[in-house]
């Protein structure tokens, strides 16, 4: 796992930096001002997503509290977010 490198300048983006990119519409590099995409085509990046109904299921199954149900997803939904600088990749912007 790595955090992505800008397609202009290669520089490597710190985990920081990426994930204050993130929520943002327009990700620009710190290193060389250049505009970077988000490239979306990265399918396991919602994996973790994914995993929550499995839980919640798996959490019926063994009839755990709804309070426990709760944390469980609470926490996947946390390790995804904090996942998300590694499983980001950046495209440069088309210029038409
Ligand atoms: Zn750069």
């Amino acid at each position: 796992m790595q955090t992505p490198s800008c397609k202009y300048c290669g520089a490597q983006w710190s985990y920081a930096e990426t994930f204050k990119n993130i929520f943002k519409p327009r990700m620009i590099c710190s290193h060389c001002g250049e505009e970077n995409y988000y490239q979306s085509d990265n399918k396991s990046s919602w994996i973790t997503l994914f995993g929550i109904p499995i839980v919640l299921m798996v959490a019926l199954l063994l009839d755990l509290s709804t309070s426990l149900i709760i944390l469980i997803s609470v926490i996947l939904v946390l390790v995804h977010v904090s996942l998300f600088p590694y499983r980001t990749k950046l495209k440069k912007v088309d210029k038409k």
